[in-house]
């Protein structure tokens, strides 16, 4: 579609608003109470054009319903409250699981040999491929708003991470100078829980965000929205990054 029908077909969509059978999903997230008027017209109207652009698809049986669309789409809407549907542009599909799914792989171990590896999953963001859900986990996560951990936040802040097609915890930034600098402050912040992780000191933020850069970003950004002042206390600097890249300030409106 030609980007200036694209953008005339959001604004479309966006004004008309959600319709009222849909608006009572958005409330069973209590995110929703912590935003203001204009704040919850702009979450609605990206909700609309989400429902519209992604293709949601239920797997193992799953019926798709519009609970579930709903609740995945407001969550991950939340992410691009201030930015803008671009970002989520390498979002084609939504696949949704009813609870865990197993994951199979192939890894090559140090001694060259292949093997198959089955893990379960809660959630998984492919580099160009969909956004993989346990929906019990997914809405599990969106009703409880400040444990910290929210897999829809998780997956989605992967694939912010993913659009310039680098998965390296640096998601795509407006300015060049700004991105120099977030850039070498994000990876120091990763670099730090690491060492402290592999110290076995007690950590604030999750442990698998020690694992890899992009890992870090994830749970970084789960803590943000959830637990936003505990985040501004416990890692400042963290806190301001994310705040730069999201143009958001939770702790300061989530009281
Ligand atoms: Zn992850």
């Amino acid at each position: 579609m030609f980007a200036w029908l694209r953008r005339r077909r959001r604004v479309r969509l966006g004004k008309q608003g959600l319709p009222a059978d849909l608006v009572q999903w958005l409330e069973v997230l209590p995110f929703i109470d912590h935003l203001n008027s204009e704040e919850r017209k702009r979450l609605e109207a990206l909700v609309c054009v989400f429902l519209a652009e992604k293709n949601f698809e239920g797997c193992n049986g799953l019926e798709m319903r519009d609970k579930i669309r709903v609740v995945i789409a407001a969550q991950a809407c939340l992410l691009i409250l201030n930015l803008d549907h671009v970002f989520y542009q390498k979002v084609k599909t939504i696949l949704v699981y009813p609870s865990t799914f197993r994951h199979r792989s192939q890894q090559t171990t140090a001694g060259g040999v292949v093997e198959n590896r089955e893990h379960t999953n809660l959630g998984e963001a492919w580099p160009n491929g969909p956004i993989v859900l346990a929906w019990d986990h997914a809405y599990q996560g969106g009703r409880n708003p400040d444990d910290g951990q929210n897999t829809v936040f998780h997956e989605f802040a992967h694939k912010l991470d993913m659009l310039d097609g680098i998965t390296d915890g640096i998601p795509p930034l407006t300015l060049a100078h700004e991105e120099d600098a977030w850039r070498m402050r994000m990876d120091a912040a990763a670099l730090r829980h690491k060492e402290m992780a592999q110290r076995g000191v007690p950590l604030f933020l999750d442990k698998y965000g020690a694992t890899h850069p992009a890992e870090f970003f994830a749970v970084a950004t789960e803590m943000f929205f959830e637990r936003p002042r505990d985040l501004q206390k416990r890692e400042a600097e963290v806190y301001d990054l994310l705040m730069t890249f999201y143009r958001q300030d939770p702790a300061a409106s989530k009281s």
